[in-house]
C-alpha cells in the first residue's frame, strides 16, 4: 500500500513526489512521457540560469527516485476508489497498485480524473480549456484525490507548477501526519 500515488512526473508531480518521499512516506510516481515541459526551454525558473525542458524533467526525476520514490514508465488507465477510502491505480500493462492519496498531476490530460469523478471547470490560462476544480490546499470533490499544477488550473509556467505540486505534497503529508509539516534542512559551512 502506498502513501500517496502521484500521476505524472512534470514538474507538478516530481515536485511533490520529492517532498513525500523526502517525508518518509511510501511514494508512487506513474508517468507515461507524454507532457508539455520536454518542449519548453526556461530562462525564467528561479535559480537556473538556463535549462531544457528535458533535463528539468529527467532531473525531477532522479531526484525523487534517489530520495526513495517508484516510478513507474505507464499510462494510468483508470483509478477506483476502494470501500474502505483507498484507491486502486490500473496502468496499460495491466499493474495494480494500491495507495491512500491520490495525486493528479497530469498537465493537460484529464480524461483519468475524469473516469475518476473528478469536477472539472473552465479554465483561466491561455489554451487551457479545462482543469479540476480544487479548494486552496488542492483538495478535488473526492475525499483523499489531490490536484496540482495545470491539471489545478495554476499559471502555466514550470516554477509555479512546481510549487503547486510541492504546496500539495505538504498538504498531504500533513493530513497523513495529523499536523502540520514543514521540511526545512540547515546548511552547515564547515562540514
Ligand atoms: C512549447 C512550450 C514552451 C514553454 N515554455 C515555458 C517557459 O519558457 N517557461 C515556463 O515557465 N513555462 C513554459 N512552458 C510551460 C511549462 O512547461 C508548464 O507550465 C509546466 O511545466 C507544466 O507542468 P505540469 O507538471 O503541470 O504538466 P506536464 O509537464 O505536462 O506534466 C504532466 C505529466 O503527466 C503525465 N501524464 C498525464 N496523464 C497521464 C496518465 N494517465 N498516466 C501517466 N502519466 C500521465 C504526462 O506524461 C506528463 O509527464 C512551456 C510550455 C510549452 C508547451
Amino acid at each position: 500500500m502506498y502513501d500517496v500515488a502521484i500521476i505524472g512526473a512534470g514538474p507538478a508531480g516530481a515536485s511533490a513526489a520529492i517532498f513525500t518521499a523526502k517525508a518518509g512516506k511510501k511514494t508512487l510516481v506513474v508517468d507515461h512521457d507524454k507532457g508539455m515541459t520536454k518542449k519548453a526551454w526556461f530562462e525564467n525558473y528561479y535559480g537556473i540560469t538556463e535549462i531544457s525542458g528535458p533535463e528539468l524533467v529527467e532531473t525531477g526525476i532522479k531526484q525523487f527516485q534517489r530520495l526513495g520514490a517508484d516510478l513507474v514508465e505507464e499510462e494510468a488507465t483508470e483509478i477506483k476508489t476502494n470501500g474502505d477510502g483507498t484507491f486502486t491505480i490500473t496502468t496499460s500493462e495491466n499493474k495494480q497498485f494500491d495507495a491512500k492519496h491520490v495525486i493528479l498531476s497530469t498537465g493537460v490530460a484529464l480524461a483519468l480524473a475524469e473516469q475518476l469523478g473528478v469536477i472539472t471547470k473552465p479554465g483561466t490560462e491561455p489554451r487551457i480549456k479545462t482543469v479540476l476544480q480544487v479548494d486552496e490546499q488542492g483538495r478535488t470533490n473526492i475525499d483523499g484525490v489531490w490536484a496540482a499544477g495545470t491539471a489545478a488550473g495554476v499559471s502555466v509556467h514550470a516554477i509555479i507548477t512546481a510549487g503547486d505540486g510541492g504546496k500539495v505534497a505538504i498538504n498531504v503529508i500533513s493530513e497523513l501526519n495529523g499536523e502540520r509539516y514543514v521540511d526545512h534542512d540547515i546548511y552547515q559551512p564547515n562540514s
